[in-house]
């Protein structure tokens, strides 16, 4: 029996002549974060995407929460994706609707279990944890960069998954609304019991939000392990090459 929430093993994926993912492994325990870094264009958004079931690969096994991605239902799947909160790049806020109505959105239309009024008391305590409750009635357009990745984060916190998988949480902030992100994740992974997977170019963030991290490169984890043993002295050039140039 596997207890990690991810279990990934020989992963291959491959758009045409491109190959992304060349044999990646992972594992991801009960309540760890795991940081993934690696170059633009390396596969990192590839990779939680196969993890969310968005797209298949090629080659490998998947397994989260229990669940082996090549032999789920379609309905499992559907159930799956409930555990699973994806934290989208640009934050993927609606435009036309308030802060209030896309924390709701969600419960509303995805969960579909709660009253009006349980729906707006999780609304009003995940607005609360990202400290945004004043602003619940204002629109997206009204936020800066940071409130909404706020925003982005509260709402999928508000459907209480398992894993959350964050895909740049903090890329286009200045470094002070940085730290307000990174302190968030660590709370959120602190007060809700959840592991999750943070890719990020900001290694700040990977140390201060992870357990572990994981360096994409060539289409595999070259390297995981603590932040420090990761970027010690004796580690890979490629990987210091890596540090000193991508970041
Ligand atoms: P990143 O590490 O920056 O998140 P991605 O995972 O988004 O990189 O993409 C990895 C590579 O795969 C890129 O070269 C990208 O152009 C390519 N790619 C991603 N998704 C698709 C797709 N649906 N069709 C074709 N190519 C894709
Ligand atoms: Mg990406």
């Amino acid at each position: 029996m596997n207890m990690s929430v991810i279990y990934i093993k020989d992963l291959f994926k491959s758009f045409g002549t491109l190959d992304v993912l060349k044999g990646v492994e992972l594992n991801l325990e009960p309540k760890e974060n795991l940081a993934v870094l690696g170059k633009s264009g390396s596969g990192k958004s590839v990779l939680i995407k196969i993890i969310a079931g968005l797209i298949s690969p090629d080659k490998g096994h998947v397994e989260v929460l229990g669940k082996n991605l090549e032999h789920i239902s379609k309905k499992e799947l559907e159930q799956l994706r409930l555990k699973l909160g994806f934290c989208f790049q640009n934050s993927a806020l609606y435009d036309s609707m308030t802060i209030n109505e896309n924390i709701l959105f969600p419960l509303k239309y995805a969960l579909k279990t709660d009253t009006p009024a349980e729906m707006q008391k999780k609304a009003d305590q995940v607005l609360e944890a990202v400290g945004l409750l004043r602003s619940k009635n204002q629109m997206p357009s009204e936020l800066s960069g940071g409130q909404k990745k706020r925003i982005g984060i509260a709402r999928t916190v508000v459907m209480n998954p398992e894993i959350i998988l964050y895909d740049e949480p903090t890329s286009g902030l200045d470094p002070i609304t940085c730290v307000e992100v990174n302190e968030l994740i660590l709370r959120i992974k602190h007060e809700y019991d959840t592991s999750a997977i943070i890719i990020t170019h900001d290694l700040t963030c990977a140390k201060h939000t992870s357990d572990r991290i994981s360096v994409l490169l060539d289409g595999y984890f070259k390297k995981t392990g603590k932040f420090d043993e990761v970027f010690n002295e004796e580690a890979n050039n490629e990987i210091k090459e890596f540090y000193n140039y991508n970041f």
